[in-house]
């Protein structure tokens, strides 16, 4: 099966690409789609969101489209940046301010306190309606440091609970063996399995 993937951000599009070939699916570009959208996020969940960028992608290309919301749910913040990741120090800035905030957000919170995941909410849409949605969570803490020249966004200062490695520190199999993205993806391919 061939997906549009309903993403401007290239690292994502990596890393879905990365994923799903193996498991027998291409992905292509919304440019490679000759689309182009940017629809606003205006849902209040990582699934609601993930279904308004497929839906707006479908619908634009008229072909299959895989979309996926994500962010960095941090426990000592409430669960914020959350679904807000992305904007979380202002439209323009970069992974560096953001990072930057977010270990500001927590100087003083210690190590056992600074638990944090990663989700990924996975939407699947057909031009015939149907839909298919999933979800993965990667466990792991908040960093004090820096760590990692791999990855991308919160990569080098989220400390992934299983390898106690952050996911930039990672090569890119190994983040996507354990990463929200990767068992999410890894979801949406049994359940196309199970369709066919
Ligand atoms: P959105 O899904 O496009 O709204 O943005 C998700 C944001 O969450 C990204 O811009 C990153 O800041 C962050 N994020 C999501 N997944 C990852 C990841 O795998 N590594 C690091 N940051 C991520």
């Amino acid at each position: 099966m061939t997906f549009v993937a309903a993403t401007g951000n290239a690292h994502k599009l990596t890393e879905i690409r990365r994923i799903l070939a193996p498991l027998g699916h291409d992905v292509i570009s919304q440019r490679e789609a000759g689309v182009y959208c940017d629809p606003e996020e205006t849902g209040e969940t990582f699934a609601e969101n993930a279904r308004i960028k497929a839906e707006a992608v479908c619908k634009a290309a008229g072909k299959p489209a895989v979309a996926d919301d994500s962010g960095l749910c941090v426990d000592a913040l409430g669960g914020a940046p959350g679904i807000y990741s992305a904007r979380y120090a202002g439209e323009h800035a970069t992974d560096d301010d953001r990072i930057a905030k977010l270990l500001d957000a927590l100087s003083g919170v210690p190590e056992e306190k600074r638990t944090a995941r990663f989700v990924s909410a996975i939407c699947c849409l057909f031009p015939d309606g149907r839909e298919i949605a999933v979800e993965g969570v990667c466990e792991g803490r908040v960093a004090f440091e820096k760590d990692g020249a791999g990855g991308f966004g919160y990569d080098p200062v989220f400390i992934e609970a299983e390898t106690g490695k952050t996911f930039a520190a990672l090569s890119g199999g190994e983040k996507d063996a354990c990463s929200h993205r990767g068992r999410a993806l890894r979801a949406l391919a049994e359940a196309l399995a199970q369709r066919d």
